[in-house]
């Protein structure tokens, strides 16, 4: 094999470049190669004059994804021709170039939905100020998941009743809030996003030159990420096809994380049902992570499922096992994150290939502050600009209000105020005006006064220095959940593996826990060689400091790392490999997930009590053995590898206490 298209592929994957059978689907785990298929794909039906490359649309999700895309394309020799971009920006070109070839001006573009919906909530007699902004956002967030499900005011109320979906207002209330931001929208000739998407798709059906002129532009259309298009980006998927087969799309079911948007994974799942005669190829291996770190993603999907997964196959070389860290405070989790990324980067890794991962935008402002400190350069993907923020702008304004109309209240009373208005909102929503209080209380302690706002405004734009406007050059990326998606980093930090957090406090159906999940694993599946997991046992959350406790899949990501073969190939004495194995063979058993957290807490409690590292009492390793081998002895404590004679002498008995408390279960 000596063609340089197909020469880096393997066999599934040369398939799935060269195969003539359309529409296809290539479905397949992360790190198989899709995203490589998809390029390659494009670059070889090229070169053999199957494709033309100036007919390709291929669709991307985010604006990176599609400069990527075309960055590869270039490498592989299709140079400049391809049309790459998301779906809203091909949707808002094409509907430009109608509109400017009419004569027609173009409606105006609403970039955020809030700045019609707060004003409609307030005249409603609902809340203002932060309270207020927030509230907006969960109606906008309302609106844009009818939207993608292509459903309107009028069959809204009976669509929601139906999926036992709970909107963010009474049904009444939202489908009446609906129907008048619709009606605004029009009146004032105004357009937001998912207009684009369903304007572009019914254009394309009822106008058939603008049909004519798009199809014979696009005659090849791929989609990368197909587990997260919507319904309303399905109908313009087809109403640019139409009868056609040429669709290519590759995607993986157990990364679908955008059904909270509206998007349906149902369209992979479904996919020959949806475009019959389809062939449906699967890819088998997972080329982009070391083998511990593709057990521990795998085992949060797992956990969920009756049946093992489909098997792997990992070329990769073995790395080393992931991390659990316990931090005592989100602080420290920062701090030491912060830490660890500058030793990474003084052992010879890039900043550009370490990447901080959290499940909220407004996890970023501890990291951005602690890496500010440890001068690491750093980068907030996607909706960064803190100050930026509709509800922290807001928040802000409700500040000032307040001083202005009590100007002898000392700050940090007003402060107070506030937090006490945000209080009542779901946690995860309240993110960001959570993290305005908290820094505007870390200004009065920095200050040592009461405070002022001009001080608080002042000490703000310090604290976030280097937000404003990516920075250029090698940086660390800081980044959400989501936004990790379809990216790759040789060390990747996941913090905040908190409940409350990861499963975020506001998902508690099934389906929403499921996505939670399945974000997770996204997340644990961006890094190649080196996977380092975190939780702090105290946030700070608005004024209240509150305790926290591991996400569940923490125990479970714990129990992958300890039954990892890689756990026990460190070399060892042999003392230990033999209490090792009389350990296993003791048990035989699996770890009990609740005595892994409880083992977690205990350990982290008392770490915090004497202000310790938890790794002094044991390490995880030690702490799996622990679980799985339940001694009931102080004689049988002293097998279990790793505890040292100290740690039994004083903690023993509450060791075994413990095991006493969580008997094992028989299964
Ligand atoms: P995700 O689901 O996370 O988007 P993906 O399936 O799109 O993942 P890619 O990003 O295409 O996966 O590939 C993952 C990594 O593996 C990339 O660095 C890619 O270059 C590499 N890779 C893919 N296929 C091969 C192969 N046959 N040989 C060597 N490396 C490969
Ligand atoms: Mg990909």
């Amino acid at each position: 094999m000596t063609d340089p298209l197909l020469v880096r592929l393997d066999g599934s994957q040369r398939q799935a470049v060269t195969a003539a059978e359309l529409p296809l689907a290539i479905l397949a785990g992360a790190g198989s190669g899709k995203t490589r298929v998809l390029t390659h794909r494009i670059a070889w039906q090229s070169r053999e004059d199957h494709i033309d490359p100036a007919h390709v649309l291929a669709l991307t999700f985010t604006r990176k994804a599609a400069g990527e895309l075309v960055t590869r394309l270039g490498r592989l020799g299709v140079r400049d021709r391809v049309t790459a971009g998301t779906f809203h920006a091909i949707a808002l070109a094409q509907l430009r170039a109608r509109q400017r070839d009419r004569g027609r001006p173009m409606p105006t573009l609403l970039d955020r939905k809030v700045r019609l919906l707060a004003p409609m909530l307030r005249e409603a007699g609902g809340p203002s100020g932060a309270e207020g902004a927030v509230a907006a956002m969960e109606v906008a967030g309302e609106i844009e998941w009818a939207k993608a499900r292509l459903v309107g005011p009028d069959s809204y109320p009976v669509v929601v009743t139906a999926a036992g979906r709970e909107p963010p207002l009474p049904l009444s209330e939202m489908t009446e809030l609906y129907r008048v931001y619709e009606e605004t929208k029009r009146k004032r000739r105004l357009l937001d996003f998912d207009d684009l998407i369903i304007w572009c798709g019914n254009t394309l059906a009822t106008d058939g030159e603008f049909r004519d002129a798009q199809r014979w532009r696009f005659r090849h259309i791929f989609v990368d990420e197909f587990q997260d298009v919507s319904p309303a980006q399905l109908q313009l998927v087809k109403a640019w096809l139409g009868d056609r087969p040429d669709l290519c799309v590759v995607g993986d079911p157990d990364q679908a994380i955008y059904g909270f948007a509206g998007a349906e994974a149902g369209h992979l799942t479904g996919f020959s049902g949806l475009f019959p005669g389809a062939t449906v190829v699967r890819l088998d291996a997972n080329y982009r992570s070391a083998p511990q770190i593709v057990n521990a993603a795998r085992a949060v999907l797992e956990d969920g499922t009756r049946q093992p997964l489909p098997a792997v196959r990992v070329p990769q070389p073995e790395g080393q096992l992931p991390t659990i860290t316990t931090y005592e405070t989100d602080d420290e989790e920062a701090r030491g994150v912060a830490r660890a990324v500058r030793a990474a980067h003084d052992s010879g890794t890039p900043w550009t290939r370490l990447a901080v991962l959290y499940r909220t935008n407004a996890q970023s402002v501890g990291f951005e502050a602690a890496f500010a400190a440890a001068n690491v350069p750093c980068r907030v993907r996607g909706a960064g600009r803190f100050l930026e923020r509709a509800e922290v702008k807001a928040a802000l304004e409700a500040l000032r209000a307040s001083v202005k109309a009590a100007p002898g209240t000392a700050f940090k009373h007003q402060l107070a105020d506030l937090a006490e208005d945000v209080l009542e909102l779901a946690e995860g929503r309240r993110e960001h005006v959570e993290a305005l209080i908290r820094l505007g209380h870390e200004y009065v302690n920095a200050e040592g006064s009461s405070g002022s706002l001009d001080g608080f405004a002042a000490y703000l734009n310090a604290a976030l220095r280097g937000e404003d406007g990516p920075q250029t050059g090698d940086s660390v990326e800081l980044l959400t959940f989501h936004r990790a998606k379809g990216l790759e980093f040789e060390t990747v930090w996941v913090t905040g593996l908190e409940q409350g957090l990861v499963p975020i406090s506001f998902a508690d159906t099934p389906a929403q826990r499921a996505e939670e999940r399945r974000l997770l694993y996204v997340a644990c599946s961006r890094a190649e060689r080196t996977l380092h997991l975190s939780w702090a046992q105290e946030r700070t959350i608005g004024v209240r400091v509150a305790r926290r406790r591991p996400s569940p899949w923490v125990a479970v990501i714990h129990q992958a790392i300890s039954d990892d073969p890689g756990a026990n190939r460190a070399p060892v004495d042999p003392r230990e490999e033999l209490a090792k194995a009389r350990s296993r063979l003791q048990s035989g058993s699996r770890a009990d997930p609740a005595l892994v957290a409880a083992l977690i807490d205990w350990r982290g409690n008392l770490a915090r009590a004497h202000d310790i590292t938890p790794l002094l009492l044991f390490d995880d390793t030690t702490l799996g053995h622990l679980a799985r081998s339940r001694p009931a002895t102080l004689t049988a404590l002293a097998d279990v590898p790793g505890l040292s004679r100290l740690t039994i002498e004083r903690y023993g008995d509450a060791i075994l206490d413990l095991m006493g408390r969580h008997p094992a279960r028989t299964l």
